[in-house]
């Protein structure tokens, strides 16, 4: 049974208070909290357990290389990847989408070569491939959403054309919480023998992931939005796209021999990860994700469906703010302006005196921002351990902006 009170209990920052009112923590999307389970395997790791990984043949050294080296094993279970070494580990999806664009795309990709994305990318999944474009002269082909922010998986399978090199495509929007239907993309592309990369910074956090069903060839995720710590990360590379993959960074543990004329490299996923990792960071954030399984990540979007629907027919009733690109499946994060056009920065403001943390801006989503036609909004992001009651602590926070802004 969830127990969305008892797993509440698990994170200590939530009992604190901001400017004298109960935090409401609706900040998730840009980062979620800590259980205290991962907080102890963080301070374990330091205190009792440190050292450097893969080098060393001390006690210490063979205790760290074996808890970091487990995690690989457990987010592979967490995404039922075929094999761990599919799994590289690194610090996050920006660095994973970055490996991909040097270590896979930038040696196979030519001057008019093209790479499919949407238009609801985190900068994250555009900039990377950016650089093909000005330093290679690849061209990025745009799929955008409908005005409710829906994207029509047919529409990206139908801009998959002869020159089509990779798909690149975010699972759930950062900002507009869209689910995409990224299975039926994958399966279309991979007929038309077109890799795809699943931006999974999102998807992971709110829904169960299988990356042998959903098909995808590249999968990243990020460890502290699925509330592991900053720093932390994995990359799920299928096999054949791992083996036309050129080594990243290089550096040691990436190696098996250097002499001055040559240089041997390590297996995969080694030869992928070169210098000394995030040792504790990627030992919490397999903490985390042993945690989430614990949990279920059915039992969590289940929840998270529900204080979705509760919060959609609570801010749709207020007839002073627009949900903006308020797609029909989606995962619980709400972009919202103020009819009277107050900006997305001073409702923050007044919502944070309010107790209420969300984000204002932008989201590292321009290009959607742009075709949504709006300069910023403020984002309600929510995660397992958010509450109906603080849905209703938004609403109150909201009405009290209406009423200061008009
Ligand atoms: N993609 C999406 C959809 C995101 O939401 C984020 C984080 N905001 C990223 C990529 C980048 O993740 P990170 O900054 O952890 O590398």
């Amino acid at each position: 049974m969830f127990d969305v009170n008892a797993i509440r209990a698990d994170f200590p920052i939530l009992s604190r208070q901001v400017n004298n009112k109960p935090l409401v923590y609706l900040d998730n999307g840009a980062s979620a909290q800590k259980p205290q389970v991962v907080i102890d395997a963080v301070t374990k790791a330091y205190a009792e357990e440190y050292a450097n990984v893969h080098r060393g043949l001390h006690y210490l050294s063979n205790l760290a290389t074996d808890k970091y080296e487990s995690v690989r094993g457990v987010v592979a279970k967490f995404l039922n990847a075929a094999d761990e070494d599919e799994i590289i580990l690194n610090s996050g999806t920006t660095e994973g989408i970055n490996m991909v664009a040097y270590a896979w795309a930038a040696p196979r990709l030519q001057a008019g070569d093209e790479i499919v994305l949407s238009i609801m990318e985190h900068h994250a999944n555009i900039v990377p491939w950016h650089f093909l474009r000005e330093r290679q002269g690849v061209v990025l082909k745009w799929v955008e959403t409908d005005a409710d922010g829906n994207l029509d998986p047919q529409a990206v399978i139908d801009a998959i054309g002869p020159k089509t090199k990779l798909v690149a495509v975010t699972q759930v929007s950062n900002v507009l919480g869209t689910i995409v239907d990224v299975k039926s993309i994958c399966h279309a592309a991979r007929e038309r023998g077109v890799p795809v990369l699943v931006d999974g910074s999102q998807g992971a956090v709110h829904m169960p992931v299988d990356v042998q069903d959903m098909g995808a060839d590249f999968y990243p995720i990020t460890g502290h939005k699925l509330y592991g710590p900053s720093g932390s990360g994995a990359i799920y590379v299928r096999k054949e796209r791992q083996a036309e993959m050129i080594p990243f960074m290089g550096g040691g543990d990436m190696i098996k021999e250097v002499s001055r004329d040559t240089v041997i490299y390590n297996d995969p996923p080694m030869k992928f990860e070169a210098g000394t990792p995030g040792i504790v960071q990627t030992i919490g954030m397999g903490v985390a994700l042993d945690y989430l399984m614990q949990i279920g990540m059915d039992n969590i979007a289940q929840h998270e469906t529900d204080l979705c629907n509760y919060a959609n027919e609570r801010l749709r009733g207020l007839n002073w703010l627009n949900i903006q690109g308020n797609p029909a499946n989606k995962a619980a994060i709400f972009s919202l302006t103020l009819n009277g056009g107050a900006h997305a920065h001073d409702i923050s403001t007044v919502l944070d005196k309010k107790g209420v943390a969300v984000r204002a801006g932008t989201h590292c989503a321009m290009p959607l921002m742009e075709h949504m036609g709006v300069g910023a909004t403020c984002r309600a992001s929510f995660a397992m351990y958010n509450t109906k009651a603080e849905v209703d602590a938004l609403i109150d926070a909201l009405e009290f902006c209406h009423e200061l802004f008009g």
